[in-house]
């Protein structure tokens, strides 16, 4: 693998499957703590990292993304750990590596918002510079085949992060993503689609969408994008119902509550597997070709956008297999016992 391997992959129309949303699960599991988001489990347990990017994998994602989200300065300052910010980063991204090695799919290292950007404060872009460049050089060191510059609200943050990984990153592709927020334009004020055009024209691989929008919001703005951008286009969402009044997870209520859902109610709002199947679907018909699931994300809702994508992983093996079930399945098969009477015992008329 090397720094043309991005562009190979997604010439002609290819795509790439990429799981993301390492945070939230390892949040769910009881290893990173909501509020702060540090991946401190990058260090404390690094096996559990690599076992997830194998399961990933498994479920059909061509990219082992280096966990490195919020592994930046600032973050680590917060928690007290800015001694490590070194280790947390080259922990992360060996790991990757080798688990890409192992499995012959592609290794991203990965910046992010640096949550202490200001559009108005340019004291505060030379330090954000100064952020992405160490995280970028640690890349390149650690034989990333891309950098992944994602989760940016301002479009002049998105900037810095493409800048600082062509000056920084000797060569390797940029995929920069922004966060959809509550309407179509950027925190400083600029349409989505012309954000990922002028990232485009900026010297970008990929450019699109991450985190922040659920499937049902984001596909209006990726048509949007599609249209502006010559290139290949990205869209991750969250995989959480947003709706028109409620376009981010951020803002989403929990059926039956008047609150704010994120983060610890998100799971009442999660989507089912056919609404990302539909998802999926509908960013193959759009000519998407870098596309996965942020935050929220599972093995089972990668499968099913790899399985869509035509990818054929490992775990398509157990995909489900309905007319096998004796109750709900083939009625030649099973006994109308089950298939009819306990059918109806259990489940009514719902088919
Ligand atoms: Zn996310």
């Amino acid at each position: 693998m090397g720094k043309e391997d991005l562009h190979k992959r997604l010439a002609n129309g290819g795509t790439l499957v990429v799981a993301e949303g390492y945070l939230f699960e390892f949040e769910r599991r009881g290893y990173l703590k909501a509020g702060t988001y540090v991946p401190e489990v990058v260090i404390e347990h690094p096996e559990l990292v690599k076992q997830l990017h194998e399961e990933f994998v498994h479920a059909g994602s061509e990219v082992c993304l280096a966990f490195t989200y919020y592994a930046h300065r600032e973050k680590m300052a917060l928690i007290g750990r800015e001694e490590e910010l070194e280790k947390i980063n080259r922990t992360a991204l060996k790991i990757a590596r080798e688990v890409a090695n192992a499995t012959g799919t592609l290794m991203a290292g990965n910046i992010c918002n640096s949550t202490i950007y200001k559009a108005d404060d340019p004291s505060t872009h030379a330090i954000v510079e100064g952020m992405f460049k160490e995280q970028v050089e640690w890349c390149v060191e650690e034989g990333a085949d891309f950098i992944v510059a994602e989760s940016y609200t301002d479009y002049g943050e998105a900037k810095l992060a493409l800048e600082a990984i062509k000056k920084y990153g000797n060569g390797l592709p940029a995929v920069v993503t922004f966060w959809a927020a509550m309407t179509d334009e950027t925190g400083d004020g600029i349409h989505l689609a012309e954000a990922c055009k002028k990232i485009e024209d900026g010297g970008a691989a990929v450019v699109g969408l991450n985190c922040s929008r659920g499937p049902a919001t984001m596909l209006p703005l990726l048509k949007e994008i599609k249209a502006a951008c010559k290139g290949p286009v990205a869209a991750l969402p969250v995989p959480y119902r947003t709706t028109k009044e409620e376009p981010t997870f951020f803002c989403v209520r929990a059926p039956g509550a008047d609150v704010r859902a994120f983060p610890v109610d998100l799971p009442a709002c999660l989507c089912g597997r056919s609404e990302i199947q539909y998802f999926a679907e509908a960013c193959k018909e759009m000519g998407i070709q870098y596309v996965g699931i942020c935050c929220g994300n599972s093995s089972h809702y990668l499968r099913i956008v790899a399985d869509v994508y035509g990818k054929n992983p490992p775990a398509k093996r157990y995909a489900p297999e309905m007319s096998k079930h004796y109750i709900f399945g083939d009625k030649a098969k099973f006994t109308t016992y089950y298939t009819d009477k306990i059918k109806s015992h259990i489940a009514g008329t719902a088919e």
